[in-house]
């Protein structure tokens, strides 16, 4: 049994068109968007926040129980369709046809021997969680209403809507009650930071003559007057700019950010039955759905009638909370089993015998020795 397992890697910035904006518009789309609130040391304690960054859950933060897995599922059937020979040969014409330099007289005249049905399985195992982390952010203070008094509520127990289901996404909100003035940490309070430029001179080396003076031994720069030094593009010749982090304001209002993470985290395995047939080329096929089955936390499968789905389905959902339920709110479970109808077919032409594969909803053909195609064409 082949198992391709892999967590979902998408890019956790991306957010799909039903991700709503952010009741707070970050302004700071860097990665160390926390790097402009004050050091962690000058700000103030807020009960409940006396530690920041990723926040475990809390049981009784947990307004509805993280609910267990019970160890029987409810029994199920599964009817398991095989493909005829009408559609075996329909399938085989048209892979013929498609291909310009086969030949379509084999697949035409060719005569069945045997159609074996080696149908597999796809498991799909989907954990949508939620995560949380706080830190401390800030923007230029200029006079806004500072929601500083009363008890900020637990970073678990601000509710707030899920987009999308299944769909990756993040947030940031502001938490309640814990804004607070500070002085501005990056210009001391000025509102001007240092020129790097000419620092703090306010003038610059001239670019014409590069600092000489002169442009030839009989000529004086023009631009600089013979100085060699010019007013400082950069600040204008103030030596100092608008500090950025506080805009100008000298002041931050400074708050503890809860940043929103909801992840589909993905499991997937195919079971391989050692057939013969490439199992990678139905990474891009569609099966048909056995099963779809979605709760806050689903059983694992147990009585479907090929026992690797069922181990596959056991170890799937027992590493998934394992992985994630102490250190994210699970909020929804999808779990699908796929058939993925693959039919081997023995047939003769011209007296001799040939295989081929028809694989997926699609009625894809994959064979490694059609018998009537020109010398020059190679497949797959
Ligand atoms: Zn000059
Ligand atoms: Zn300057
Ligand atoms: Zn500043």
């Amino acid at each position: 049994m082949d198992r391709t397992h892999l967590l979902s890697d998408q890019d956790e910035a991306h957010c799909g068109p039903s991700c709503p904006a952010g009741s707070y518009a970050d302004p700071n789309t860097t990665p160390n968007a926390g790097a402009t609130a004050p050091p962690a040391d000058v700000m103030p304690v807020v009960p409940g926040y006396e530690s920041l960054g990723p926040n475990v859950i809390p049981p009784s933060d947990f307004g509805v129980a993280q609910p267990q897995a019970p160890s029987r599922a409810p029994e199920r059937r599964f009817d398991i369709p095989a493909i005829t020979e009408e559609l075996a040969h329909e399938a085989f014409i048209k892979y013929a046809s498609s291909r310009c330099c086969y030949s379509s007289k084999p697949a035409k005249e060719m005569v069945f021997t045997d159609l074996q049905s080696l149908n597999t399985y796809r498991y799909r195992l989907e954990t949508f969680t939620e995560s949380r982390t706080t830190e401390w952010d800030s923007e230029p203070y200029n006079g806004q209403v500072v929601d500083g008094f009363g008890v900020a509520p637990a970073p678990w127990s601000i509710p707030v809507p899920i987009p999308s289901l299944f769909q990756d996404c993040k947030k940031s909100i502001r938490v309640p009650h814990t804004s607070t003035v500070k002085g501005c940490h990056s210009c001391l309070n000025l509102g001007r930071s240092a020129c790097s430029r000419c620092t703090n001179s306010g003038r610059a080396r001239c670019g014409s003559c590069s600092g000489m003076g002169r442009t030839s031994p009989d000529q004086r720069c023009n631009r600089c007057h013979g100085s060699g030094m010019i007013r400082c593009h950069s600040c204008g010749g103030a030596g100092s700019i608008t500090c950025k982090t506080c805009q100008g304001q000298g002041k931050l209002l400074c708050f503890i950010k809860l940043q929103i993470t909801w992840k589909n985290n993905i499991y997937v395995a195919v079971i391989d039955k050692g057939s013969g047939f490439p199992v990678a080329l139905l990474d891009q096929i569609t099966g048909e759905k056995l099963l779809t089955d979605m709760a806050p936390v689903v059983y694992p499968v147990a009585s479907f009638p090929d026992c690797s789905i069922n181990a596959t389905s056991q170890s799937a959902v027992t590493e998934h909370l394992a992985q994630f339920a102490t250190t994210c709110r699970i909020l929804q479970q999808r779990q699908t089993i796929e058939l993925i109808p693959i039919t081997r077919v023995h047939y003769t032409w011209n007296e001799k015998t040939h295989i081929y594969f028809v694989y997926g909803t699609e009625h894809e053909v994959f064979t490694k020795d059609y018998p009537a195609k020109c010398c020059c064409c190679s497949i797959l």
